[in-house]
């Protein structure tokens, strides 16, 4: 394992996000048959701050949220009040959370108001206590980060290669995989990285559709059963993009921080254009798309309600764009992404010139300035290079004004669903899902209207 410190993206505009408060109990209101509640009672009960986290169905949740929200506004936004705020709500929330991160069924047996008082979730609040913790050094974040990961029930099982997903809320739990990453970087134990390599493993081997989307009806599936077969016919909800686009992001960027191993990146790319680049834009009044659909003469549609959980992560995903396509390290540059794009680094310009995907050969990189700089080349797995799987890489002393071309050689392909139904395939091309519309084979981020079909019987 080659454990890269400082590796990271870096892109030629640093983001400045302010993540937004996602509101992401859509899915638990809807089926408690509730309206707005909920988010009014969290204006007034702000007032009465004792109150505040005691009171409401989801404190752990809320509470990570405004520890990322109040993190983000401190360090990209400048806001100093963030960090004395950030701690009043740890002094208030530590008052009614529980002892340690409480599955469903734990806090179904404990004594509660309702059903829905059991629908608490602390998947990325030890993600964003470990980042609260490295940006403002206070001890309490840390032990509370600790608290509150999931390692009975998730990461120890994880990292012994138990494959406990299935049944599992897909995007929660690919999400909670981001806290396993942060822990391994801030506790250094091996059993985090262990757990999260085994999880991104067993997602790719059995739960991944041909977009690297996963999670009919936000559950992960039993592997050797044919059930992503099964579900083309059974429902039209394949998988929440926006969401899981990010969640799926986050975790290849850590995977490939911590390993420098280039499959992530394949995995990041896959989701980037057959994921969110899929997704029908954003619409007025909160409208966001929610839902792939994979099966046959599917059509692209908005979801019915304004403002779920998507129209969050939608435009946090789009965010991340930037800080996916570069990363470095002490002795250069990792290109992630082939996109039209410039980055500096020690004295160097890099501009990258492309028409990638549409067209897979003709990549160009223009260097200006000098000196000793590796520029490393993401080669996908499924490219019929020699180097496919792997980072080609030019180390050398630059002089002036240089160029590099190079090509990512690939026809397209037959990919089975699943490994019970082989002979039910996507067409690919590259990192692209082809679906058949309109009586043609075009990119699925080109169909706006449908409908089109995924996935075909090979002959
Ligand atoms: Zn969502």
């Amino acid at each position: 394992m080659v454990r890269r410190q400082g590796f990271r993206a870096r892109p030629r505009v640093w983001p400045v996000a302010v993540r937004p408060f996602a509101v992401c109990y859509e899915r638990e209101r809807r089926s408690a048959g509730e309206g707005c509640e909920a988010r009014g009672r969290v204006r007034s009960d702000a007032r009465g701050r004792e109150s505040f986290y005691a009171s409401y169905r989801f404190p752990g949740y809320t509470f990570d949220k405004h520890v990322i929200g109040l993190v983000d506004a401190y360090r990209f936004a400048k806001v100093e009040q963030a960090k004395k705020t950030l701690a009043k709500c740890v002094d208030l929330a530590v008052k009614v959370l529980p002892d340690h991160a409480l599955t469903r069924e734990e806090q179904a047996a404990r004594p509660h108001k309702d059903v829905t008082y059991t629908w608490d979730e602390f998947y990325t609040l030890p993600e964003n206590l470990f980042i609260a913790y490295e940006i403002f050094g206070d001890e309490r974040y840390l032990e509370l980060a600790k608290k509150y990961l999931h390692d009975k029930p998730f990461f120890d099982p994880l990292s012994e290669g138990k494959n406990i997903l299935p049944g599992l809320h897909a995007y929660s739990h690919v999400n909670c995989l981001s806290s396993g990453a942060r822990a391994y970087m801030t506790l250094r134990d091996e059993k985090y990285l262990r757990a999260i390599k085994n999880a991104w493993d067993m997602l790719e081997k059995t739960q991944w559709f041909a977009s690297g989307g996963w999670g009919p009806n936000e559950a992960f599936v039993e592997p050797g059963k044919g059930k992503l077969a099964e579900s083309l016919t059974k429902t039209h909800n394949h998988f929440e993009t926006p969401c899981g686009s990010y969640a799926q992001f986050k975790l290849a960027r850590y995977l490939m921080r911590l390993t420098g191993e280039s499959h992530y990146g394949d995995g990041l790319e896959r989701i980037l254009y057959n994921g969110i680049l899929a997704a029908l834009p954003m619409g007025p009044e909160g409208k966001t798309f929610y839902y792939s659909d994979y099966s046959a003469n599917a059509k692209k549609n908005y979801f019915p309600d304004p403002w779920p959980c998507c129209s969050g992560t939608y435009p946090q995903v789009v965010a991340d764009y930037l800080v996916s396509a570069y990363f470095h390290d002490d002795d250069g540059i990792y290109v992630n992404l082939f996109v039209p794009s410039e980055v500096k680094w020690k004295g160097l310009t890099i501009t990258q010139e492309t028409e990638y995907p549409e067209s897979l050969t003709g990549t160009t990189l223009r260097i200006k300035g000098s000196g000793q700089c590796a520029i490393r080349l993401r080669i996908p797995g499924w490219s019929s290079r020699k180097d496919a799987g792997s980072f080609y890489t030019i180390n050398r002393n630059w002089r002036g004004d240089e160029a590099v071309n190079f090509g990512i050689f690939e026809d397209t392909r037959a990919l089975p669903i699943d490994d019970v139904n082989s002979k039910l395939v996507a067409t690919m091309l590259g990192p692209l899902v082809l679906v058949q519309s309109g009586g043609k084979l075009v990119p699925f981020y080109e169909v706006q209207d449908g409908p089109y079909t995924t996935y075909h019987e090979k002959s």
